[in-house]
């Protein structure tokens, strides 16, 4: 089955790529909903939140560590961000390949629409 997020991790399709690691892409959303919008996603194929084990838990935090590392990197550290993991279709998810969003840049509310 294709997925739009293994094709950017494996390079065949082009992405603003921020930063690679062996198990992890960090790149920039095509369709951004903040001044800065990054994707962080594992390399490994994992659907959903729901398909993570016990193992993956070092994954999940290092997907959070870079996140936040780039959100220092571009100075968002101290005015502050989001970290977004959407599940399944009440959700919002469209992407079926892991994927925390990282937003910043403007002032977000809450509760989410
Ligand atoms: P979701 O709604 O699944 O949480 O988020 C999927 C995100 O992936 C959306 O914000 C969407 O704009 C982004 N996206 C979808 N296709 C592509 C793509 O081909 N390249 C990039 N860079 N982002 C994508
Ligand atoms: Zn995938």
């Amino acid at each position: 089955m294709s997925c739009i997020f293994c094709d950017v991790a494996e390079g065949r399709t082009s992405a603003r790529i921020i930063r690679e690691a062996d198990d992890l892409v960090a790149f920039y959303d095509i369709n951004a909903q903040a001044p800065v919008h990054i994707l962080v996603i594992p390399k490994r194929h994992i659907p959903t939140i729901n398909d993570v084990k016990a193992d993956d838990a070092v994954l999940i935090g290092k997907m959070v560590l870079l996140a936040r590392e780039i959100m220092e990197e571009q100075g968002y550290d101290r005015k502050g961000y989001r970290l977004v993991m959407n599940c399944n279709n009440d959700g919002g998810q469209t992407v079926y390949h892991l994927h925390l969003h990282a937003l910043a840049g403007r002032w977000m509310s809450w509760p989410p629409g």
